[in-house]
């Protein structure tokens, strides 16, 4: 996997899965911009990386809003003078049945989740259209986007909506030489996952034939795969990290 001297951006880089993805990028030898809501957070990711020989820095910024999507971008680009990867990690839930659902738990859902993913991902193609024919967005979606999750109908058409925009992203920008692709990771050790009760965890890993939950350098595996030369042709795609509990 050829990553080395490659610049990055990675959302919802301050914890969990985002945390790992940029550690292994890191590690593969990328330069990174890492944001979250809570800059400090995101900042103490970009620390850890720095103190194990790496290049990174972190972002104060909100997904949801566009303008926070292109001040992240430029701030990449003004650090780094280019940008490579997007990784479009950052997500929220905000779990109910739809017929108690607030229109706000509806809202940020999709705020965050989809519209954050097409506002980083046009800031950041205006910035990889600009240089050699190459770039990587890599999505962070949900095997629930594919099966479907009783109490999460915000989570899901958001997570279904982010494999739309891949594969319609995808082909728009295939001739400049961008890959879009989407990760769907089942369930991972992350605080996402770590206010579940206990008996609701159990019930999970019954329907997982690995028997476990993965954790978020699982995941980062596959991202880094993607964001990689090994991955060239592989676009549109949807790659399932799941323990083998869905297949397509
Ligand atoms: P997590 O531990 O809750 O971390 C979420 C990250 O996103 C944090 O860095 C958070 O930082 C950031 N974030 C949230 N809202 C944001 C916003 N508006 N703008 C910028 N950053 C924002 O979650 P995770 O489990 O690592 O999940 C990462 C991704 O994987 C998500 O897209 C999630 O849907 C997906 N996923 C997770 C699982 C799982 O089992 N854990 C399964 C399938 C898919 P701040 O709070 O400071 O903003």
């Amino acid at each position: 996997m050829s990553l080395q001297g490659r610049v990055a951006l990675v959302t919802g880089g301050s914890r969990g899965i985002g945390a790992a993805v940029a550690q292994t990028l890191a590690a593969a030898g990328v330069s990174l911009a890492v944001c979250a809501r809570n800059g400090e957070a995101a900042a103490a990711t970009a620390a850890a990386i720095a103190e194990r020989g790496g290049q990174a820095f972190g972002v104060a910024a909100d997904v949801s809003r566009a303008a926070d999507a292109e001040r992240v971008v430029a701030a990449c680009v003004e650090r780094f003078g280019r940008l490579d990867i997007l990784v479009n990690n950052a997500g929220i839930t905000r779990d109910g049945l739809v017929l108690r659902m607030k229109d706000e738990d509806w809202s940020d859902v999709l705020a965050v989740n989809l519209s954050g993913a097409f506002y980083c991902a046009r800031a950041a193609l205006r910035a990889i259209l600009k240089q050699r024919q190459s770039g990587r967005i890599v999505n962070v979606g949900s095997v629930v986007g594919s099966t479907g999750n009783p109490g999460q109908a915000n989570y899901v058409a958001s997570k279904a909506g982010l494999v739309g925009l891949t594969k319609a992203l995808a082909k728009e920008v295939a001739s400049r030489g961008v890959t879009v692709n989407a990760v769907a990771p089942g369930f991972i050790e992350t605080d996402m996952t770590a206010g579940l009760a206990d008996a609701v965890k159990d019930a999970y890993r019954t329907q997982i034939p690995l028997g476990r939950f993965g954790t978020p350098a699982e995941v980062a595996s596959v991202v880094a795969f993607l964001a990689s030369d090994a991955a060239a042709y592989i676009t549109g795609q949807v790659i399932h990290v799941n323990g083998g509990m869905w297949s397509s």
